[in-house]
Formats: C-alpha cells, sequence, structure tokens
C-alpha cells in the first residue's frame, strides 16, 4: 500500500507526497513550491525520486527545478504541455502509464482547465490526482477549454470506482459548497455534506481527498446533465 500526505502549501494549494515503501521510491505530485516538500521527505526519512505535474501552472510545477536540483529526481507531465514545463523528463498522454515502483498509474487526458491537463489514475490503490479539473464539490475553471470538453472529462472520471480516492490540488471546497448548494437546492446528500465541511473547516480540518461516489452525489458540475448545463454552472460559479 503506498502512503499518501498532504503538504499544504501557499493560500490554498495541496501538494501530495507519496510513497511506495517495497521501492522506497518517493513522488511528488504537483510541488506548487519546493522547501516544504524537501523538508516533509526529510522529516520521514524519503528519498524523493520522481515529480508527476497534471498541468503547466506555476502552482502545480514552480518546486520542479528546486526538487530536481536537490534529489536527482525524473519528472513526468503532459506531452501537450512540455513546452510550457521546460523542467519535464518524461512526457505522456492518454493511455500512457507511469510507475512508482511497481505501482501502475494510468494516465487520462482532461484538457478544459488547461488545453493539456493530464490526471493520474491508480487502480490498484483506488486513489486518483486530478489537478485543477476535479475538486470536492467544483471543477476547474476553463481557462484554455471549452465546457464539452470538461463535460467529457466529468464522463471519463465518474467512470472511476465509486471508492477511488480523489485527490484535488486545492482547499477550494467550502466556497464550492457555497454556490453548489443554489445549483441544486433540493440534494440533500449535498446539503448534508455542505453541513459536514462547514464545521470541518471551522475546526480548522482539510476536507481532502473525497471520493468519486461522494462526488457523484454531490458534485452540481459531474452531475451536470449537458455540456450547455454544464457551461451555465461553471458560469454562475465564476460569478458567485
Ligand atoms: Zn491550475
Ligand atoms: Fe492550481
Amino acid at each position: 500500500m503506498i502512503e499518501i500526505v498532504r503538504i499544504p502549501v501557499l493560500s490554498d494549494n495541496y501538494v501530495w507526497l507519496v510513497h511506495e515503501p517495497d521501492s522506497a521510491e518517493t513522488m511528488v505530485v504537483d510541488p506548487a513550491v519546493a522547501d516544504p516538500v524537501l523538508a516533509e521527505a526529510e522529516r520521514r526519512g524519503w528519498s524523493i525520486t520522481q515529480i508527476w505535474n497534471t498541468h503547466w501552472h506555476p502552482d502545480h510545477t514552480g518546486g520542479n527545478e528546486a526538487i530536481k536540483a536537490a534529489t536527482g529526481c525524473t519528472i513526468t507531465g503532459p506531452e501537450a504541455e512540455q513546452a510550457r514545463i521546460p523542467t519535464l523528463d518524461r512526457t505522456v498522454k492518454e493511455g500512457d502509464t507511469v510507475k512508482l515502483g511497481d505501482v501502475v498509474a494510468e494516465v487520462i487526458d482532461v484538457p478544459a482547465h488547461t488545453a493539456g491537463h493530464i490526471a493520474y489514475h491508480l487502480p490498484d490503490e483506488k486513489a486518483a490526482f486530478v489537478g485543477d479539473t476535479l475538486f470536492a464539490m467544483g471543477c476547474g475553471r476553463l481557462f484554455e477549454g471549452t465546457a464539452e470538453q470538461m463535460y467529457a472529462n466529468m464522463r471519463k472520471l465518474e467512470a472511476l470506482p465509486d471508492e477511488t480516492r480523489v485527490y484535488c490540488a486545492h482547499e477550494y471546497t467550502e466556497a464550492n459548497g457555497r454556490y453548489a448548494v443554489t445549483a441544486e437546492p433540493d440534494n440533500q446528500a449535498l446539503a448534508d455534506r455542505m453541513a459536514d465541511v462547514v464545521a470541518m473547516r471551522e475546526r480548522g480540518e482539510a476536507t481532502v481527498p473525497t471520493t468519486i461516489g461522494l462526488e457523484r452525489a454531490t458534485n452540481p458540475f459531474m452531475r451536470a446533465r449537458s455540456a450547455a448545463e454544464l457551461a451555465e454552472r461553471r458560469a454562475a460559479k465564476d460569478a458567485f
């Protein structure tokens, strides 16, 4: 079993530090910054061997260079964004696999937030690293793509097993939920979840990871019945 550690950085980013004990490999998902990540690995006695990027935004790649300089790790990221992530050693796209020790991750193309955004699904670990595509009760903004693309992304992600833990890159849950309850006022599962989330945030707790099952029940973007409805909801949330 891999071990996954949440490292909160900047105002609301989560960097995920992932350790595979059999191989002693340690991987970082989307290091916004280097120092807190290197410190956490050091504290645990783990040597970072890989970085996996989901997209080019600086709050996901800003730590690449310094972590690579400190550890000699290899960096994997989206083929379609290689020009924007000059630190990449290996580029991948949908259908490719990446390994941490013997643990396999399948790459899924999820363009829309950025044009080449990818997600990593680890079926045997029931885990997915989704960057800024799927959030708890939310989805990424459509900076470089369309609602049609995001709608297709939601179909790919909701097809993963319900128990899949979803590791998002930001703590946006409470703000997402405040909009979500207005989009689906009759959704009792959503209202119940929002009450839980408010209480968790009052206690200073993180609300990520989420699960595919929970998002299927409460996420107004995954639940939008058409690309047009997703577009409407995305525009409403942007203005919320
Ligand atoms: Zn982003
Ligand atoms: Fe981000």
